[in-house]
């Protein structure tokens, strides 16, 4: 590899463990003072991952100011926010306060971006100790400085929509995009969405039906999520069980789909995906609580015919596609705006 394409890669941002790319780093240099291919931004507000938040939430007893130790401390000790348990990471967004003379991304002092490639990869340092933070919602205000390599991309944030809004549909872009190619590769005309009443859940119900799908049910997990989804108007048909549960998730699918998209933010829902989805049919496993193994084993366990994706969180124009679908579409917005605190 070049040296260039390192730089590219972020690999000299490495500190520990040495040959590895950022994002499977333990450490990271957060050093704000960048390289002439490096952007730095000035950060305002992080989107935990929703598993990452999840399971922080639960180790700490629902308690803000236990998680907000934590997030301080897994950013201090890493130089990134990488949850240890989960692996995953988020998105922030921020204002361009540097560009290297030589960066490729295109973007210039003073613009307003979200970063589209993970925080598990982002050099990061807080300045504030998130004392606008109360510890209880995915999404953080926080100052402190983000460095973007060449190879990083970032979407200058839209001026119609509120900033909360979009850090919130830009998390979880992939999933729609991801979604639509797979109607449209495959030709799917039945779609189930586990976790159907979440961000990225309505947004890949409405990808589904965009991209050429007829029949969609969407799986929630209680009756009030069930009416919020069936009021919204995104799925044919709504169904209710735990997506941990293979066999309710089965009984309540009752037609296997011809495409399963995973949205939950728990681990444990792989082998209800897979009794959820026909033969030759494909699953797509949005979800960072996936386990591979559970995934690989369980279809081989059960002589599922199934092709299994993991939901790559980036698919050309993935952001522009996820953004309009929320314009374009007051059951997406319905759904997304009371998970969004502003
Ligand atoms: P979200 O808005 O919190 O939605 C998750 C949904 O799943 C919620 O409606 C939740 O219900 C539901 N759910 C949780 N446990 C369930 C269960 N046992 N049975 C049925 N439904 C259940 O989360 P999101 O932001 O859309 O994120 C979803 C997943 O995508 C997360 O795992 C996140 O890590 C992942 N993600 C992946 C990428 C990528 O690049 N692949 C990027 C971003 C996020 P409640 O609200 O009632 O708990």
């Amino acid at each position: 590899m070049t040296v260039g394409t390192e730089r590219a890669l972020g690999a000299h941002r490495v500190l520990e463990p040495r040959g590895v790319l950022p994002q499977a780093a333990l450490r990271l240099d957060a050093d704000p003072a960048i390289g002439p291919d490096e952007v730095r931004i000035a950060v305002q507000r992080l989107n935990l991952d929703a598993a990452s938040f999840r399971q922080l939430t639960e180790a700490c007893g629902g308690d803000g100011a236990a998680v907000r130790s934590a997030v301080l401390s897994i950013v201090r000790t890493r130089g990134k926010m990488q949850n240890p348990v989960t692996g995953s990471g988020g998105m922030l967004i921020g204002v361009v306060d540097a560009v290297g003379e030589s960066s490729p991304l295109g973007l210039a002092v003073g613009d307003r971006v979200a970063t589209l490639v993970s925080l598990t990869l982002t050099p990061l340092r807080i300045t504030d100790d998130l004392a606008g933070w109360d510890g209880r919602s995915e999404q953080v205000p926080a100052e402190g400085t983000a460095i973007l390599f060449a190879r990083s991309i970032a979407a200058v944030l839209p001026g119609d929509l509120p900033d909360a809004v979009s850090l919130a549909v830009l998390d979880v872009c992939g999933a729609p995009a991801a979604t639509a190619r797979v109607v449209q590769r495959t030709g799917a005309r039945s779609v189930v969405v586990l976790g159907a009443a979440g961000k990225s859940g309505c947004l890949s119900l409405a990808a589904a039906r965009a991209a050429g799908a007829t029949t969609l049910t969407g799986l929630v997990r209680d009756d009030r999520e069930a009416v919020a989804l069936a009021a919204a108007g995104l799925a044919d048909r709504v169904v209710v069980a735990d997506a941990t549960d293979p066999l309710a998730v089965a009984a309540a699918v009752r037609e296997p789909a011809e495409a399963t998209i995973v949205c939950v933010d728990v681990p444990g829902a792989e082998h209800g995906a897979i009794l959820a989805t026909a033969d030759g049919g494909t699953v797509v496993f949005f979800s960072m609580a996936t386990s591979f193994a559970q995934a690989a084993l369980g279809a081989e366990g059960m002589a599922a015919d199934v092709t299994m994706l993991v939901g790559n969180g980036y698919t050309p124009g993935h952001a522009a596609m996820a953004l309009e679908l929320y314009r374009s579409n007051a059951g997406v917005r319905a759904l997304i705006d009371p998970r969004v605190h502003a």
